[in-house]
């Protein structure tokens, strides 16, 4: 269950995600007028549901590396979505203690509480780029 998180708590990392989800459809949609990319821009013409997780799988095929970041974004939204659905949001996915609600204000799609973020961030990392 969605641990020491009250409903009200809940409903409002819920809005958040929502509103997120339309910023970021709202950032998409300029850069695909400024594309003027046909596929593109009927695709990001509407705010898709965000249940649709076929929406940044699409942009993806269109290889557009500019909004990579944003399609990123989307995916983490979605998934958090899902998980608020399945009443586990907020358990951290590697130890499964509470994320903590501070914690998910900051970053409504944190998936991991800080212990495991830090642990995964340092084992994960990416090797630097070599300076030739
Ligand atoms: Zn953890």
């Amino acid at each position: 269950m969605s641990a020491e998180l009250t409903p009200e708590q809940l409903a409002e990392l819920r809005e958040a995600l929502q509103r997120r989800f339309d910023e970021l459809w709202a950032e998409i949609r300029e850069e695909a007028a400024a594309r003027r990319e046909e596929t593109f821009s009927r695709l990001a013409s509407e705010a898709p549901d965000i249940e649709d997780q076929s929406v940044a799988d699409q942009l993806v095929d269109l290889e557009l590396t500019t909004i990579d970041r944003q399609v990123e974004e989307v995916r983490e939204i979605q998934a958090a979505w899902f998980r608020m659905k399945e009443g586990i949001y907020g358990e951290c996915i590697d130890c499964h203690a509470p994320i903590g609600y501070e914690r998910l204000k900051a970053f409504p799609t944190a998936q991991r509480c800080l212990t495991c973020q830090d642990i995964y961030e340092k084992t994960h990392a990416e090797p630097p780029h070599p300076s030739l």
